[in-house]
């Protein structure tokens, strides 16, 4: 418990370790689907709280780290037509595609900027009329409903040159995935706190109904990613399997209706494809017909070559729980945040990151 001290709540940290190591009755592999929570968990060193028998799994809510290498590459060839400004958020620049990254484009000249907000996108396209300025939207239920709005207001203001390229997910569809596919026999699931904000802890009941398997939605301090593991463990010890919330502050069962009316507004579900899980059906979020004019899919089509990842790297399996980041060779060696090999060391979401950074709190 070297770690303790830091925390805000240091007792209620301690009894709430204390009482998941009492009501424990069996080994348990809680698998947490958001990078915010495995980074949170490295962070606060709650590996170190919990007894042997819970197992904590990074899952595939990094949403840069389940950018397929084929989206790099069309994102890149985008970025490669003359006169096209393509913006997106900072980590995405350096995610390797089959032909390097975004920012090594820019290195030979395509115009790739960093934007904080799609709506910087929007008036940068309005400052610029000339120019095509395409926004690369990548993210969950958490980022889709910004860029929807982006998009309805580059309408409003009459901006005839902002696109948007969708590389958006939808996170049922993956946890769907992870369980169908039975690779790991997971105990229960730490619902993200984000995404749930949006869509609401009701949309995560199929999982109980479907598996059996607990949920608890977390929120990101350490009494709240323990309060939802001490869920879980009750939930199992007890023989029940519903959807718990441990961030009600946040989290309502209906979710945040505003959000979810804007981004299914834009957006409609369409199939696509995740690094390490392959192509999922009606798991991505496309531009809906009725703005075609900002679908930079659309107006700029672009062939690339098959999907290919980087060689050696275990990025694909750690999003899907099968792996560690300490299970890759090239870990801490060949890759590092200076030098990523795969994207999971290069977000501040990617498990491979948070090992890293916090390797002495882990274990
Ligand atoms: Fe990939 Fe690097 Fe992580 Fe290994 S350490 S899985 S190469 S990102």
């Amino acid at each position: 418990m070297k770690f303790i001290d830091e925390y805000r709540n240091p007792l209620t940290v301690r009894a709430l370790a204390a009482d998941i190591e009492k009501r424990v009755r069996k080994p348990l592999k809680l698998m947490e689907f958001c990078g915010g929570h495995t980074h949170a968990i490295a962070r606060f060193g709650i590996r170190k709280l919990l007894p042997p028998d819970v197992q904590m799994l990074a899952g595939p809510g990094c949403p840069v780290c389940v950018t397929s290498s084929a989206d790099v590459d069309r994102a890149q060839a985008m970025a490669g037509i003359k006169g096209v400004i393509l913006t997106t958020f900072g980590d995405m620049v350096r995610v390797p595609g089959s032909r390097g990254s975004l920012e090594e484009a820019r290195a030979q000249g395509a115009d790739v900027r960093i934007v904080y907000s799609p709506m910087d996108a929007v008036a940068m396209a309005a400052k610029d009329p000339g120019r095509p300025v395409i926004f690369l939207g990548v993210g969950f239920e958490t980022t889709a409903p910004a860029v929807a709005a982006s998009i309805l207001q580059a309408r409003q203001q009459g901006v005839k040159n902002y696109f948007v390229l969708s590389f958006h997910k939808l996170t049922p569809p993956a946890t769907a995935a992870i369980l169908d596919a039975g690779e790991v026999n997971i105990s229960g699931i730490l619902g993200p706190g984000h995404v749930t904000t949006v869509i609401g802890s009701n949309a995560w009941k199929f999982v109980p109904e479907k598996w059996r398997v607990p949920v608890a939605v977390a929120g990101f301090e350490p009494v709240d990613i323990l309060l939802a593991i001490r869920m879980l463990v009750d939930q199992v010890s007890e023989g029940r399997s519903q959807v718990d919330n441990a961030y009600s502050r946040s989290v309502l069962p209906e979710g945040n209706r505003t959000a979810l009316k804007v981004m299914n507004e834009v957006f409609t579900a369409c199939d696509t494809e995740w690094r390490g899980l392959g192509p999922l059906r009606a798991s991505g979020l496309c531009i809906r017909e009725e703005y075609a004019e900002f679908d930079a899919l659309r107006i700029f089509p672009v062939t690339v070559a098959m999907d290919r990842e980087p060689s050696a790297c275990r990025c694909g399996e750690i999003l899907c729980g099968v792996a560690s980041p300490a299970d890759c060779p090239l870990f801490g060696s060949t890759c590092d945040p200076q030098h990523p090999v795969g994207p999971c060391m290069i977000s501040s979401e990617g498990a491979c990151m948070a090992y890293f950074q916090f390797g002495d709190r882990l274990l």
